[in-house]
């Protein structure tokens, strides 16, 4: 926060602010056309298998690349904190900052959620998003973000003190640890930032600190996901519920989440480009 200022603004400041903005990592060289196969396909889902996330706790899901899949509100207003990994090397997962970098704060139909370095290559195209009517609101707010991180115990401690264990962060450990026999350490290492499913977020105005409203989500609202890899999913129904109070605690209503897988005869995506790692050699200067 730029609360304290200390140092003296300079005499030629005029000079040296009130540049124009250059968006940093201009996105129209991504590969988008395979979005108007993947629409057309959709059309044609036929459903394979669902999940159901208790409130307050988190599971994990397989979703063969080609397959698509869901998280869906069913019970009342909740949100989920997602973490993808590339099913066969969970050292591919998603990159929350990369992705915010390439697409802005919040993400919805036609972004790409993009993997950790050295692979950089889209995990998952987001096809369908019952929710982007809700666009960005006048504190500019939206839903879908990946500017938070996940709700953790280690945080909850550094404010208020207290241990608090159905964190998404542990609630997504802890499905690692049952689900996929890690121990806690091996598990607790590979979690990393989410994509906030539902969650109504935003930076304030005056101080930029990042705040979050109830979320509009409802009963039968979803966001699907294509899966260019197989992929291990892990969703927490996170303890904030609608995040409309708080968080890291007992205190909200919570409600659970479903996530369904749905295949599609492959005749649908013909034409669809792959998503292939990275093809930076390594190099880093070092081979000379
Ligand atoms: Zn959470």
């Amino acid at each position: 926060m730029k609360i304290n200022k200390f140092s003296k603004k300079p005499t030629n400041f005029k000079e040296r602010a009130g540049k124009k903005t250059i968006v940093c990592y201009p996105n129209d060289n991504l590969e988008n056309k395979n979005l108007d196969i993947l629409l057309k396909a959709r059309n044609h889902l036929k459903k394979k298998d669902e999940v159901i996330i208790p409130p307050r706790d988190a599971k994990t899901f397989n979703v063969k690349s080609g397959n698509f899949f869901r998280v869906e509100s069913v019970e009342g207003p909740q949100v989920g904190d997602l973490n993808l990994f590339q099913a066969n090397n969970f050292d591919e997962k998603f990159y929350s900052g990369k992705t915010r970098a390439l697409y802005g704060t919040h993400i919805s139909v036609g972004d790409k959620m993009y993997s950790s370095f050295p692979y950089l290559r889209s995990l998952a195209t987001i096809t369908w998003d019952t929710l982007d009517w809700y666009d960005y609101d006048e504190d500019g707010g939206s839903v879908h973000d990946v500017i938070g991180t996940r709700c953790d115990p280690y945080t909850s401690k550094l404010i208020s003190g207290n241990d608090y264990h159905y964190c998404c962060h542990s609630n997504l450990t802890r499905a690692l640890v049952h689900e996929k026999g890690m121990n806690i350490n091996e598990a607790e290492k590979i979690v990393h930032d989410v994509l906030n499913v539902f969650m109504l977020t935003g930076f304030t105005n005056d101080t930029k600190q990042y705040f979050m409203k109830a979320s509009p989500v409802r009963p039968g609202d979803y966001l699907e996901f294509f899966a260019e890899t197989d992929l291990l999913g892990v969703l927490s129904a996170c303890p904030g519920g609608d995040c409309g109070s708080e968080h890291s605690s007992d205190v909200a209503k919570c409600f659970p989440l479903k996530v369904s897988i749905w295949s599609v005869d492959r005749k649908y995506l013909d034409g669809l480009k792959t998503s292939n790692i990275s093809s930076y050699n390594r190099d880093h200067g070092l081979i000379k």
